[in-house]
């Protein structure tokens, strides 16, 4: 791997049930980008994501740089259709959910530290007040906060957005995309997006994939 290079995926394939959603995929990903995934509905953006995740079985290479290896290094807010809101657990656990290791499920058995990690999270967020609230309760923009809170709690290298902002209500957009813009100071980003607007505005690379990966348009 290159110098700044984080991740490199290589002749990237992904099928299910014998149908192929990505082939030939091959990108880099490098210290310090933001990097837009953007593509038609079912053209394999979240399976790409997933697949750096290590949620899918895929055949081909995905490298990793020494300082990504560890699953926590990379934080990631899957797509919101797919996240179970019946999960009975309430916003404090769903993002303290995001801190690794093997402490059990149940609150009491974090850390005071941990605790307050998760105070500090929710009030950068806007859910402080929602922090005891279950999960099921939540508006579709205040479940899409609380899982990003599970993303960058653990302080990540990278984070993985599978479109972040499709619940989100418009005053807050503004405000996760300064957020977005922030973090990126210090942490690499890749958000799948349709929205072209924050495409433009925030990512240095716009990776357009439809089964595998299309020249650009012209953002
Ligand atoms: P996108 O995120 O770009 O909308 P996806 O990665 O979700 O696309 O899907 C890519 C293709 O793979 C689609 O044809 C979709 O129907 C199919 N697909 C995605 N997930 C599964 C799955 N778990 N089982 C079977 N097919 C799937
Ligand atoms: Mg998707």
């Amino acid at each position: 791997m290159e110098q700044n290079e984080l991740i490199r995926i290589e002749n990237l394939s992904v099928t299910y049930d014998g149908k192929t959603a990505l082939e030939w995929v091959n990108l880099s990903l490098s210290e310090g980008e933001f990097v837009a995934i953007v593509g038609p509905n079912g053209g394999g953006k979240s399976t790409l994501v997933k697949a750096i995740l290590g949620l899918v079985p895929y055949c081909g290479r995905i490298e990793f740089a020494p300082e990504v290896a560890d699953r926590a290094a990379i934080g990631y807010m899957p797509q919101m259709n797919n996240f179970d809101r019946a999960f009975p657990i309430s916003v404090g656990e769903l993002i303290l959910s995001g801190l690794q290791g093997d402490k059990g499920h149940a609150w009491g058995r974090y850390s005071a530290e941990d605790k307050a990690k998760v105070a500090e999270v929710a009030r950068l967020l806007g859910i402080y007040t929602l922090i005891d609230k279950a999960i099921g309760e939540l508006s579709g923009g205040e479940l899409q906060r609380a899982l990003l809170g599970r993303a960058i709690i653990s302080e990540p290298k990278v984070l993985v957005l599978d479109e972040p902002a499709n619940f989100i209500d418009p005053k807050f957009e503004g405000e996760l995309y300064e957020l977005l813009t922030e973090l990126n100071k210090r942490i690499t980003i890749v958000m799948v997006s349709h929205d072209e607007a924050a495409v433009r505005s925030l990512a240095h690379r716009v990776v357009c994939i439809n089964r595998t990966i299309q020249p650009s348009p012209a953002y």
